[in-house]
């Protein structure tokens, strides 16, 4: 980790080590340090200069970079917790859907995806990310009814979103604040259970 001035503001850079790069990398991703990504006898001299190389551009990106505002990292939910809520909430949904579609699913199974919200197989199973419990209730419901509408409409063609506009009216606003929010979501870290 190196603290560094970029534009006036100290910001922790994260140092990796890593064989598979050529020269180096810098990643920046929502919610995570910034990360440069050296080879592994890198001086120390090469690293400072690859950090004033890429300086201007670190300072671009931090400012178009959105800032936490859900307020999550106070939540004391446990993934335990939180699964079984969303199991309820979800079924619960994905059942009353299904039953205005006419169509059946195989089973549902909740997951902890790293980029995925909702998934519908081929063969009618769906799986949904648990933290969507994390969400507004309009935001899990649209998750649950998109993934439903699936069995229906297998892609996601002109049908499809019909489809869902029927269903969910409004479907645009939550899918907005998925897009807007939903890396927060992901990168909760859920406090480890309570020894009993
Ligand atoms: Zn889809």
């Amino acid at each position: 980790m190196r603290l560094v001035d970029v534009g006036g503001r100290l910001v922790e850079l994260h140092i990796r080590r890593s064989k598979r790069v050529h020269g180096h990398r810098l990643y920046i991703r929502q919610g995570l340090p910034p990360e440069l990504v050296v080879r592994p006898r890198a001086s120390d001299t090469y690293i400072d200069d690859a950090i004033a190389m890429h300086l201007s551009w670190l300072e671009r990106q931090l400012a178009s970079v959105a800032e936490p505002c859900l307020g999550l990292e106070r939540l004391r939910l446990t993934e335990q917790q939180g699964r079984r809520e969303a199991q309820a909430r979800i079924s619960l949904i994905a059942q009353s859907e299904a039953a205005a579609l006419g169509v059946s699913y195989t089973r549902l199974t909740l997951r902890d995806q790293r980029s995925r919200w909702g998934s519908c197989s081929s063969k009618g199973a769906l799986s949904f990310n648990w933290r969507l419990v994390l969400a507004p209730h309009d935001v899990l419901d649209y998750v649950v009814v998109h993934e439903v509408c699936h069995l229906a409409e297998h892609h996601h063609g002109p049908d499809f979103w019909r489809l869902v506009e029927r269903r969910r009216f409004a479907y645009r606003d939550s899918k907005n604040w998925l897009d807007a929010h939903g890396w927060e979501m992901l990168a909760y870290r859920p406090p480890l259970e309570a020894a009993a």
